[in-house]
């Protein structure tokens, strides 16, 4: 029985032995929650949402998560809690919701959620390890006698773990606190699967405050003496309006000025400099600024959307390339603060660029904030906190940002919806964001709207079937038209070349005329590296991962084969290991390779390169980004990277180097993704003034979906699509679950995978295999995989789930294949 007020339960307590108890959620997979008792002393301290010290298993700890307080005492023994960590819950009940509802929807436990959802330093554990933050410097007059003894064992040996923490303090109740030493910023917890990282610091120039208003500003500026510092000052100003905060270094490199000179109106007291992480969250003033005309098609959706939103709660904006689509979202974001409520605005990661957040910060100042893995721990939890108490209104953030504590959401908004990268892939919870979002949303009573120019087909169809509102947008902000699209045949072009064709005779003039004309250029090819394989011209030998069934890419930076699924690297191979010949083919082209083409036939040009190789660095990424919105690189060759979400003036050129490849997947969604992605870069052509130019090379010229991004025709691309997936029975006309199985021996998992198949095979007469992979061995470990298809009646959706679990424990109860993996992975991407 749950309780809601336990002063009035210890009233009535009559033959009932008198306790509490509560169960509690682990970050750990294991299946159910577990039940503690709660010692007399704790009782009024126990509030759901609270972490609560507890030992788990022989001696180890874990701050968990309470999720129901109870007065009936459970069939079996339990432990007692050792402490309660918080005073205030971590999560509302609401998000605890949440959590129930990923774990049963995408088949994982409650604890696997917990493990995602918060954020490192809230996550304790005898495992976890505590690191001195040197910024804290060694001035421990704030703290309690507990608390000096840790903080200068930590400032002795830099980190501890929590037993030694233990031992040092000598109190059983330790949680409690290493809460207080981490609220206080003493220390970090260290995450082991993160990078660490050194902050990078970077001096800062503000303005006196004195001088924020106008009239002050102006009378400073009026009355000026000193015309070099002069100089500085109106730069400062011009750079602190356009970019909204200004590094020592921009300031000196757009002014001229020295450092010297800098320091002078340091020492007025005019500009403040000061060092400060190149990440932290920037505390702008609360401002919001909202001021932007809507072009009468944009206001016309905006009537559109509220009307759409008062009737439904998902409305679907399908809004073509460049139409003004964020724009459309500012207002929203304004009209749901404006009634106090919090708003969520989740993009793919790679989205997350200083781009977007420097247009939203423009119009919203400090209201909105950034929920990004990059960030560090300290910074995440310090959002997390004012997330919690509504003190931030607006969050942007990549997937994960679903799980943090609102307390009063209004409105999600999930721009390009159509992106795979909503949807997690390993490890547990599989969930995709989009679609936990709609869920998350209808606890609040909030609105979702969802925008893309490309939408997914199941959200299309959602629209089209009535479950969602759809609202269009049909210009392009500014009138310009969609990018004329050619296609070059590259079989007429191999004939007089050999190999396969990278960039032809007709992209390299169009690539030489939008240079001439001052125009920049980016051309997509969605493979990195240098040779995406070798072959031995003698023998055939084809090199491959040691690990894995795949071929390695050979790359150049490194001069080593790569493999791209573990990551693992190989020297480059000199003679054939199978016949000893040294004569090499590279087959087919990475993005290496193409950055090394364009750097021998465009010397003059600047050439960049972008994907997962050329960002490695924190910020490489953005400074890319800034360097190509500059001006500062005229051919831009990237992957996906390019593709997403981006806007820039002077693209007049975008180049498809091989849409055979994008559209040669062995995957029931190659024709949705291939459009998709071929649509969205050429979204990147001509946005402001002149209308752009897309050359797309294949060898298969009459493929449907070229046809379909030809004419930018979204309408013909979803028939097309969508009488497919009924035909074949395909989502959203069925539910997939993907059942993967894995095992170091081949004959286990196979034999695995055929018991397991004819075990459901009772339930679900729709399932494809038990078949391996395309890709049948990863990281040492063979796959196989069974794809069931599920009515789309939800009503036994659960149950079937159910049914499928027991299947594998049954299976996994069997001796035999106790150690072989199996993932269940609902709505696979
Ligand atoms: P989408 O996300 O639909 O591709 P964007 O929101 O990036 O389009 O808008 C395209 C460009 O047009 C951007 O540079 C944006 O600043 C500009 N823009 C769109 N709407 C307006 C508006 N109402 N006022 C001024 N500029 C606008
Ligand atoms: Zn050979
Ligand atoms: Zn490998």
């Amino acid at each position: 029985m749950m309780i809601e007020n336990l002063q009035e339960q210890n009233l009535f307590s009559d033959n009932q032995p008198p306790g509490v108890w509560i169960e509690v959620i682990l970050p750990l997979a294991i299946p159910k929650t577990y039940t503690y008792s709660v010692p007399p002393e704790l009782n009024n301290k126990i509030q759901i949402g609270c972490r609560a010290e507890v030992v788990f298993g022989k001696n180890k700890k874990y701050a968990g998560i309470i999720k129901l307080i109870c007065k009936t005492k459970p069939a079996y023994e339990t432990k007692d809690i050792v402490s309660i960590i918080d005073d205030e819950p971590v999560v509302y009940p609401k998000q605890l919701e949440l959590w129930k509802w990923i774990s049963e929807y995408y088949m994982c436990t409650e604890g696997e959620v917990m493990a995602a959802a918060l954020p490192t330093h809230l996550k304790l554990s005898s495992e976890v390890i505590l690191i001195y933050n040197e910024e804290y410097g060694d001035d421990f007059s704030d703290l309690d006698n507990e608390e000096y003894l840790i903080a200068e064992a930590l400032l002795l040996k830099k980190e501890l773990k929590l037993a030694e923490v233990q031992l040092v303090a000598d109190i059983i109740h330790v949680y409690p606190l290493i809460k207080r030493l981490i609220d206080k910023k003493v220390c970090f917890v260290w995450e082991a699967f993160t990078d660490k990282y050194k902050e990078k610091k970077e001096n800062f120039v503000t303005l006196n405050p004195e001088y924020s208003s106008d009239e002050k500003l102006s009378d400073l500026v009026n009355n000026f003496k000193a015309p070099k510092q002069m100089e500085l000052l109106l730069s400062f100003l011009h750079l602190l309006k356009t970019e909204g905060e200004v590094s020592q270094a921009s300031l000196l490199k757009k002014s001229g000025a020295t450092v010297a000179q800098l320091k002078g109106l340091a020492d007025k007291n005019i500009l403040f400099v000061e060092k400060r992480s190149v990440d932290r969250i920037r505390s702008l003033p609360k401002k919001m600024e909202v001021n932007f005309e809507l072009n009468s098609f944009q206001e016309k959706a905006l009537v559109e959307i509220g009307i759409a939103l008062s009737k439904k709660d998902v409305c679907l904006l399908h809004g073509i390339t460049s139409s003004g689509k964020t724009q459309l979202y500012v207002k929203q974001i304004e009209k749901f603060i404006n009634e106090g409520k919090q708003v969520l605005y989740l993009l793919p990661e790679i989205t997350l660029t200083a781009q977007i957040i420097r247009r939203l910060q423009l119009n919203f100042g400090g209201n909105i904030a950034i929920y990004h893995s990059k960030f560090n721990n300290n910074e995440r939890v310090e959002l997390w906190n004012k997330i919690k108490t509504g003190e931030l209104k607006i969050i942007l953030g990549a997937r994960s940002a679903l799980f943090l504590p609102f307390k009063n959401l209004g409105l999600i908004i999930i721009d390009e919806e159509h992106d795979p990268s909503f949807k997690q892939q390993e490890p547990a919870p599989r969930y995709n964001a989009r679609d936990a979002a709609v869920y998350y949303a209808s606890l609040f009573k909030a609105k979702v709207l969802m925008g893309s120019a490309t939408p997914s087909v199941e959200s299309y169809y959602n629209a089209l079937k009535d479950k969602y509102s759809l609202v269009a947008l049909t210009e392009r902000y500014g009138g310009v038209k969609l990018p004329e699209i050619k296609i070059i045949d590259t079989k007429t072009v191999a004939a007089s070349k050999k190999g396969k064709v990278m960039i032809s005779p007709q992209l390299k003039a169009a690539i030489e005329n939008a240079l001439q004309n001052d125009r920049q250029v980016i051309l997509f090819q969605n493979r990195r590296g240098y040779a995406p394989f070798l072959i031995c011209r003698t023998c055939g030998f084809i090199p491959q991962c040691e690990n894995c069934a795949v071929t390695l890419t050979l790359h150049k930076y490194s001069n080593k084969l790569h493999c791209h699924y573990c990551g693992n690297t190989y020297p480059k191979l000199i003679t054939c290991p199978a016949c000893g010949s040294v004569n090499w083919m590279e087959k087919n082209f990475g993005t290496e390779k193409i950055e090394e083409e364009l750097t021998e036939d465009f010397p003059r040009n600047r050439i960049a390169r972008m994907d997962v190789d050329a960002v490695k660095g924190k910020h490489a990424h953005d400074t890319l980004i800034k360097l190509f919105e500059q001006h500062r690189i005229d051919i831009l060759a990237g992957t996906q990277m390019v593709v997403k979400g981006l806007d820039f003036e002077k693209v007049s050129l975008v180049g498809i180097l091989d849409a055979d490849g994008l559209l040669s997947f062995a995957d029931f969604r190659v024709n949705e993704r291939a459009f998709q992605l071929m649509e969205q870069v050429s979204g990147r052509a001509g946005r402001k003034t002149e209308q752009g130019l897309v050359l797309i090379q294949a060898s298969k010229t009459d493929h449907p979906v070229l046809s379909f991004v030809q004419l930018h025709d979204y309408q013909k691309f979803y028939e097309n699509e969508i009488s497919m997936r009924k035909q074949f029975f395909y989502p959203p006309y069925s539910r997939l679950i993907r059942l993967i199985l894995k095992h170091k021996i081949k004959e286990i998992v196979q034999d695995a995978a055929e018991i397991l198949g004819s075990l459901v095979k009772k339930d679900f007469p729709h399932l494809a295999g038990p078949a391996a992979p395309v890709v049948n061995r990863v990281r040492s470990l063979y796959l196989m995989e069974i794809l069931l298809k599920l009515p789309k009646d939800a009503a036994h959706l659960q149950s079937q789930k159910k049914v499928i679990g027991n299947y594998i424990n049954l299976l996994k109860a069997e001796k035999r294949f106790r150690s072989v993996v199996i993932i269940a992975d609902v709505d696979p991407v």
